[in-house]
């Protein structure tokens, strides 16, 4: 029987999934979701599928990817934005449907390295304290017992002294291979790998996804792809593909090559900076049968660690932007030539390029020289070789970011409490998610609760590259909420007045003090929220809880406070549009201080512009406006998590009801916003609506 009518009777009415699963709901919507990512699984091709929260999107792929991985020889691949998801699916979803079904499958999960403890780290490493000496200790006990060594799965007693160690005590992606490492047997990372190279299905996050493409055997083939939270893959690729270098780069390789008298700080192999290392042991080995002059050219390189840090000195003093600090700080100042970046004066920067080259060349002889030198030999060689690439790499990077050519990427710098970085990107990841992603699965399903502005998910296909003018036909489908949220929720238009700290601060006191509820209040820059947030406090009556994101804590630790948490307040940015999950009385009302653009001269939105008029569109309508629509809608799903929740949205921007672009905004709210004339006013219906007692489910 082909897969779709398989998954549709098992998800229908007396089916296995229906009679067995726990708590099972019926759903139409998931039974139909599920029913087309079958047919997609099935006969190939790609399909974009919405579907909101509810509608139990993750059981409607999870059924036919288990199925086809079952019955044929295929493997299949789910990715997730983030690695809690990847979590849940891994540790209860997938294992509750294998259990329902009666099969068994070879699962695995693999997370990117640096989420894996690494033995040798863990062995090496000293606490700075009594704190992190016992957690060093209860780690060490956790890691021998727990063969997945996964460090998200550490039960910590001591959080914050955990966060503190975790990243000594990970696999480092960038200092280790097996060739440089004796210890690949005790390795969570290879095991990790060893474990996934056997699943028939395999669940990852997106950045790994991303990364394989480029690693040799970082994963093994597959035949199908589910991308779940696909509205964040753009996102993960740009940060892939970007280029970045800063002095920090270059310090930390210049500190890894050392002088003959440094110590490495995580003590990699013997110990020590490598040219301390070769110095000590190595070079009589070098010298037994390595390239002549060995001794000589490492003296040369130890001589050039001091040269290089001057010239990097004068180098990232040259590329600091002009102008006022608190105008540079942690502004992205675009720039379009090398000229823009260091006037006329070069000698700095090709010194620095220099000292890169020939610290590549150097280091990659002397380990070509310690071929054949033994097990401590080769393991140094190794390492030799893997610094060398780091060096001819972070040249690279700087020779192109500081060389702007690149037609279809942009390039700026940035300046803050880490000193000067440069920065290049591609304009559009499309190309990139063709080779890096999709090409590699004969069938690929994109899904996610956003993925269309007003049901139309052209904007989020161009963002990627699909479509048959990219040779990347896609079908799509739409699945509504299960909900009766035009019964959960209101919405409401504050016309505060054009300062935005004010008019948020005045309803924001005003719901508090009417309702008594959970409030989120979304801003769309870190500025906007400071400046609400003194407001806040200014106005606040004593004892309101009031939450802000990187204030009080990064956006994790401030959730759980706030979920925990009654009559509270908090003030969000960027990552608590999406993907925080605050149900029932943990969050009842929204606020939107603003509709969610993005800002028209950052770097990348400005170029992006440049090439769609090149291209014909209007940047604003074609681009501008579908981006903050999708944006806005997942804002607006933070509200409403469950059939019985019931939530008050207040956008506090009267373009919503005002502007020429507000149609698709409108269209993406389950119900239609209204106008109320004060804040009191609007408070006081919101504490009438949400103190209800008709039960919302009662239709
Ligand atoms: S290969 Fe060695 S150094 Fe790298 S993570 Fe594994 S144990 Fe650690």
């Amino acid at each position: 029987m082909e897969l779709r009518r398989r998954v549709e009777e098992l998800l229908g009415p007396g089916g296995a999934v229906a009679s067995r699963w726990p708590r099972y709901e019926r759903r139409d919507g998931q039974r139909a979701l599920a029913a087309e990512i079958a047919l997609c699984l099935e006969h190939g091709g790609l399909l974009l599928a919405e579907a909101p929260t509810g509608v139990g999107k993750s059981l409607a792929y999870l059924l036919p990817s288990v199925l086809l991985a079952l019955e044929s020889e295929q493997r299949v691949v789910i990715a997730t934005c983030t690695r809690s998801l990847q979590d849940q699916l891994f540790e209860r979803d997938l294992p509750a449907l294998l259990e329902v079904l009666g099969v068994r499958l070879a699962v695995a999960r693999l997370k990117g390295k640096q989420n894996y403890v690494c033995p040798r780290a863990l062995e090496l490493q000293q606490g700075e304290g009594p704190e992190e000496d016992e957690v060093l200790e209860t780690v060490r006990a956790w890691a021998a017992a727990d063969p997945e060594g996964d460090l998200d799965r550490f039960p910590a007693a001591d959080p914050e002294a955990f966060r503190r160690v975790r990243g000594r005590i990970a696999a480092d992606p960038a200092a280790c291979t097996l060739a440089t490492c004796r210890r690949g047997r005790e390795c969570a990372w290879v095991r990790a790998r060893r474990v996934a190279a056997q699943a028939r299905l395999l669940i990852v996050n997106h950045a790994l996804l991303a990364i394989s493409s480029g690693v040799e055997g970082l994963l093994p083939d597959f035949d199908v792809l589910v991308v779940d939270e696909a509205h964040r893959l753009e996102g993960v690729l740009l940060g892939q593909l970007e280029r970045t270098v800063s002095r920090h780069r270059i310090e930390e390789l210049l500190r890894l090559v050392g002088s003959p008298r440094e110590r490495g700080r995580r003590g990699y192999g013997h110990g020590g900076a490598l040219l301390a290392r070769l110095r000590g042991y190595a070079a009589p080995l070098i010298s037994g049968g390595g390239p002549p002059g060995a001794t000589e050219a490492i003296e040369r390189l130890a001589r050039r660690v001091g040269e290089a840090r001057q010239d990097l000195e004068r180098l990232f003093v040259a590329l600091e932007p002009r102008g006022a600090r608190h105008e540079i700080y942690g502004a992205r100042d675009r720039y379009r030539s090398a000229g823009d970046l260091l006037g006329g004066d070069f000698e700095a920067l090709e010194a620095v390029l220099g000292h890169c080259a020939e610290f590549a060349r150097g280091l990659q002889r002397l380990g070509l020289g310690l071929d054949g030198a033994g097990e401590a030999g080769g393991e140094l060689a190794a390492e030799l070789e893997q610094v060398a690439g780091r060096f001819a790499g972070v040249g690279a990077d700087l020779q192109g970011l500081t060389d702007p050519a690149e037609r279809d990427w942009v390039y700026w710098r940035t300046a803050g409490g880490r000193g000067v970085e440069l920065h290049g990107l591609p304009i559009t990841v499309g190309g990139h998610t063709r080779r890096m992603v999709l090409s590699r699965a004969r069938a690929a399903v994109l899904t996610s609760a956003t993925l269309s502005s007003a049901g139309d998910f052209s904007f989020i296909a161009g963002r990627l590259g699909l479509g048959e003018q990219h040779g990347v036909p896609y079908a799509t489908c739409s699945t509504p909420s299960p909900f009766p949220l035009a019964r959960q929720m209101r919405a409401y238009v504050h016309d505060g007045g054009r300062d935005e700290a004010a008019a948020v601060a005045e309803v924001v006191v005003a719901l508090a003090a009417a309702t008594g509820r959970n409030q989120l209040v979304l801003f769309t820059a870190h500025e906007r929220l400071r400046r609400a947030r003194a407001r806040l406090l200014d106005v606040l009556p004593a004892g309101r809880l009031v939450l802000a994101q990187e204030w009080d804590g990064p956006a994790g630790i401030v959730s759980e406070r706030f979920r925990a948490s009654r009559g509270a307040i908090l003030l969000g940015v960027q990552s608590l549009w999406e993907g925080v999950d605050f149900p029932g009385e943990s969050l009842e009302i929204l606020v939107v201080a603003k509709l969610p653009f993005s800002v028209p001269d950052d770097p990348l939105v400005e170029a992006r512009g440049e090439r769609l008029r090149e291209a014909g569109s209007d940047p604003f309508h074609d681009d501008a406006v579908p981006e903050a629509v999708l944006r806005f809608r997942q804002g607006v799903g933070r509200l409403i998590r469950r059939g019985d929740d019931r939530g008050v949205l207040v956008v506090c921007d009267p373009r919503l009801l005002a502007a020429s672009y507000r149609r698709p905004f409108l269209d993406s709210l389950p119900v239609p916003p209204r106008r109320v004339g004060s804040a009191a006013d609007l408070a006081a219906e919101a504490a009438r609506f949400l103190a209800g007692s008709e039960p919302v489910e009662d239709r």
